[in-house]
Order: C-alpha cells, then structure tokens, then sequence
C-alpha cells in the first residue's frame, strides 16, 4: 500500500496550470498487465470543464489569427519534442493499456507524424472567388477557424487518436479541451503535456480527466464549445450527438465497426492467411477496425481454416513490457474478457466448431487473467453475437460463402460499416466490391484499414458524421464565410 500511495498523479492541463488536485479526488489507473496501480489522474468535474474551455477560447483569440506558416512551424517544433520522448511515453503507455512495447513506440511516432502531416496541410487552406459574372462585384468564399473543439477519445489508441482530433484543429486555428479515455489516461496525458512545454501557446491545448459523463456532459454542452470531435462505442456517440444538438454544435462521431474478410478463391491464398491473422488479433484485436468476421469461398474453406488456426496457435502472448516484439499483451480487463467469453460460449452453443483458444491463458508467466488466447470460430452463422456484434477481443469468426453475391450479402450484413477487407486476383471482382461493399473505407489486397491521406469514416451505426485524417479533417474545423465586395 505504502508502494501505491508514492504513485505519481498525472497533472491535468489548463491555461498555464498543471493541476494534480480537484475538489473531485483522484481515479486509479491500474495496468492490465499485473494489475498494479500504473499512476493516478485528477478526477474533474463542471468547474475544471468550465476553466479549460475559458482558457481555450481566450488562447483562441491569438491562435486563430496567427500566419499559417508560424503554426505549422510551432507544430512541427512539438512533433519533434514528441519524437525526442518516445520511449517514456511508450512504456507509460505499455503498463496502462498492455499492447507491445513495439507498438506503443509506433503509436507514439504515429502522434508526431500526423501533427507534422497537419501542419502542412494547414499551410494549403485556401479559399475561393465566386463566380458572380458581375463586374462590379467581387465575391470571397474564406473559411475560418471554429473556435473551441472538444476532443473525447477512447482506450484502445489513446495517443494516436488523440493526434488525429487535434492535429487537423490546431492545423485549422482552432484551440482544443481533450478528455482521454477513463481507462488509459495517462500516455494522452504526457502527450499533451509534451507538446505544450515545446513551446505551443498556452491554453491551445487542455486536458481534463474524469469519468464519461461527468466531464463529457459539461464539455459537450458548453456554449463556447464549437465543434465536438468524439470516437467511441455507438451507444455513447449517440448520446453525445443529441447533447450537442441545442448547441447546434458540428460533431464527428468516428464509432464501433465489425469488419469482414471476404476470402476469394483465386486469391494470394498466404498473404489472405496472413492479413486475415494480423488483423484479427493484432492489439487483442481491440481495434475498431479489426477483422471481427471472415468469410471464405467454399471450395478453399477448410484450407483456409487450417492454414489460419496454424498460425492463430503460433502468435506469441505474454508481459508486452518485458518482451517488446510480443504479438499480443493482456487484454484492457475484465469486462472485455467476459465478453469475448460470452461471444465464444454464445457461438459454441448455437453450433459453432471452437478451432483454438477460447479462454485466458494460464501460467506464471501471467501476472493477471487478461491473457486472453486468440481464438478462432468455424461455421459461424449470423445468429451468433460474434458475427453482429463487436467483440473487442481477439476473437473471430468464419464461414463460407457460396459465389460473389453472396459475399457481397454477408459483408453487409451488420449494422457497421467501417472498414472492409478482401482478397482476390479479379480485376471484376475488385471492382464489384468497391462499389458493393457498404463502408467508409473498402481495403482490396491489404489490411491498412487507415491512413493520414485518406478520409476516414464509418457508415451507417459506425459514425457517418464527419472524417478524421486528410484534409478532409480540416474542413470539419472551418466554417465557411461569403463576402460580397462591390466598389
Ligand atoms: P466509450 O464510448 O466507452 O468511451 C469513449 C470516450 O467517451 C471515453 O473518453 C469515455 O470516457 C467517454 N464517455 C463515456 N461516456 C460518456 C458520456 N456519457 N458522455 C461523454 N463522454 C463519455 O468507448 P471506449 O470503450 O473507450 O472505446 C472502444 C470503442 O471505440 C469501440 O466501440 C471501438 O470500435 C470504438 N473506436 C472507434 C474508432 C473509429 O475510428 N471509428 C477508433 C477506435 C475505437
């Protein structure tokens, strides 16, 4: 206990301030890995909601206003601060959430690169000259930063998907008040705090930790807040879009997905194994876009099937801190953990054949129960949870598919539609795909289900409201302005 009570509590970031004490105490943060207590944040509630949006909206006035180029170099002068400190924040980020060391190296670098990619691409806004066919008159079309963004991120990439919020805003002019995830607080945190101390003016950025909807609520509803960039599960994203609605806020909503693999016969049948491995299991397959379901064409089926447990079975699992290049970590906790077995038992039950795993591993070397194995489900059918609903684990599902229609068919059969996967050698059937297959990003022969240059954005339950990444993201933090001139 004497040990726990030394633990460092990450300061929250307002203005000037780096405040490590709130009227609301503290929240433990405990690592998945042993489940010792990895640091502590500030519990926040409406008044520190209140002073980071003040703080945001009084650093807006200069940020907004200031030459492109002088924030893209400020910009570029924090990614290198970020670069300069990967390896702290990698392993802080390895014992609060347990991906591989290796990993978390890369998530952070990631952070640094989409500010870099940001600050550039905030140096390109232009506007344009409308068309009027008057001599008279002359018409500007200007677009302006929006003011405050509130940014409210998940566990599964806490740094990362931080970045993506608020590179295109900062990029944009506008200032941000992020709330990192509940659970993994403390990377985003140190993240933040990083890129202030480079030398951004105070008050760009803030941070507040805290339960969801005690500092969500206060954020959302702020009548300084302009613009509320959130990523998360459907049912919370839901709730806040209505919060946002009096406000007539503008909103991105970037929410859970369940990705299919379609597996053709004529494809390169080891890169389809491999990708279809990689991509259901890599993070413990904690990821939004992660291969939850595979369908492959009958005939190469039960190959299929076999290549693919060979592999499942040859994925290394252990401490992510001790062993950096680990495949996989523990999962987050326990909640996630009962639902992958809840997924699997309600499969198994409805007639589904269990090809490996199944449960959390067992042996010294696993210092808590969240070592869950990968596991793979055969003859799956779209009465299972595991087919419909998202499992977070690294659990997936398979089944065949009779021709092209029918792929097309169970692809979208989910309510998401995030990202989608296939393999083939047909120019014709790529092509059908492209244009069948119902989501915001359709991947043809690879598994890079997101990237910088590219809008990213789910369809139907999986968002629909807005993109991350590309300049696209930009414009999400403009407004557009008309003036009319005649001399
Ligand atoms: P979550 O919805 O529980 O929480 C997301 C964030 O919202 C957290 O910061 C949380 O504290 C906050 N929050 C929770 N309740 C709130 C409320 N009532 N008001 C305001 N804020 C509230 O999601 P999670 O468990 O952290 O993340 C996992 C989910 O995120 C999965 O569904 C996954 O698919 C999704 N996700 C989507 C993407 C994407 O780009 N589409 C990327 C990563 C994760």
């Amino acid at each position: 206990m004497s040990g726990e009570a030394a633990v460092k509590t990450y300061p929250i970031l307002i203005g000037e301030q780096r405040l490590t004490q709130t009227a609301g105490g503290a929240i433990d943060v405990r690592s998945p890995i042993d489940g010792n207590l990895a640091g502590r944040v500030p519990r926040c509630g409406v008044d520190e909601v209140n002073q980071a949006v003040e703080a945001a909206h009084e650093a807006f006035g200069k940020w907004s206003i200031m030459p492109a180029n002088e924030r893209a170099r400020l910009l570029y002068k924090a990614a290198a601060a970020v670069r300069a400190n990967i390896e702290p924040m990698a392993r802080l980020l390895t014992v609060e959430m347990g991906k591989p060391l290796a990993d978390s190296r890369k998530e952070i670098a990631d952070g640094a690169t989409t500010l870099e990619y940001f600050a550039v691409e905030g140096t390109r806004l232009g506007g344009e000259i409308a068309p009027y066919g008057a001599p008279h008159a002359t018409g500007l079309v200007i677009k302006e930063p929006l003011g405050v963004c509130a940014a409210i991120a998940p566990w599964n990439y806490p740094v990362s998907l931080v970045g993506w919020k608020i590179a295109p805003a900062l990029a944009a002019g506008c200032t941000v008040v992020v709330k990192p995830s509940t659970e993994t607080p403390l990377a985003a945190l140190e993240f933040l705090r990083v890129l202030l101390d480079s030398g951004l003016p105070a008050g760009v950025i803030n941070a507040v930790t805290g339960r969801g909807a005690e500092v969500g609520d206060p954020l959302v509803e702020h009548p300084l807040v302009r613009k509320v960039s959130f990523t998360g599960t459907t049912k919370v994203g839901q709730a806040l879009l209505a919060k946002a609605a009096p406000g007539l806020k503008k909103v991105t909503l970037e929410l859970g997905g369940h990705s299919p693999l379609l597996v053709f016969a004529d494809a390169d049948f080891a890169k389809a194994v491999a990708a279809g491995v990689k991509r259901s299991f890599r993070n413990a397959g904690q990821i939004c876009n992660a291969v939850n379901r595979i369908f492959v064409e009958k005939s190469i089926y039960e190959r299929y099937l076999a290549a693919f447990v060979d592999k499942a079975k040859a994925m290394t699992l252990g401490d992510p801190l001790a062993n950096p290049d680990i495949d996989n970590g523990p999962m987050l906790n326990a909640r996630g953990v009962a639902k992958a077995k809840e997924h699997v038992a309600d499969a198994v039950a409805k007639g589904a054949r269990l090809l490996c795993g199944g449960a959390t591993a067992v042996g010294p070397e696993y210092k808590s129960d969240l070592y869950f194995l990968p596991t793979v489900l055969a003859d799956c059918t779209l009465a299972m949870k595991v087919m419909v609903e998202e499992t977070f684990g690294p659990v997936v599902g398979i089944a065949p598919f009779e021709d092209l229609p029918d792929a097309l068919r169970l692809a979208n059969s989910t309510e998401f539609g995030l990202v989608s996967y296939a393999y083939t050698g047909s120019l014709a059937t790529t092509k059908a795909l492209a244009g069948g297959i119902q989501s915001g990003t359709v991947c043809i022969n690879n598994i890079v289900g997101s990237t910088l240059e590219a809008p990213y954005s789910g369809w139907k339950a999986s968002g629909g409201l807005g993109f991350e990444l590309s300049r696209h993201a930009l414009d999400e933090h403009l407004r557009v302005k008309h003036v009319r001139i005649e001399v």
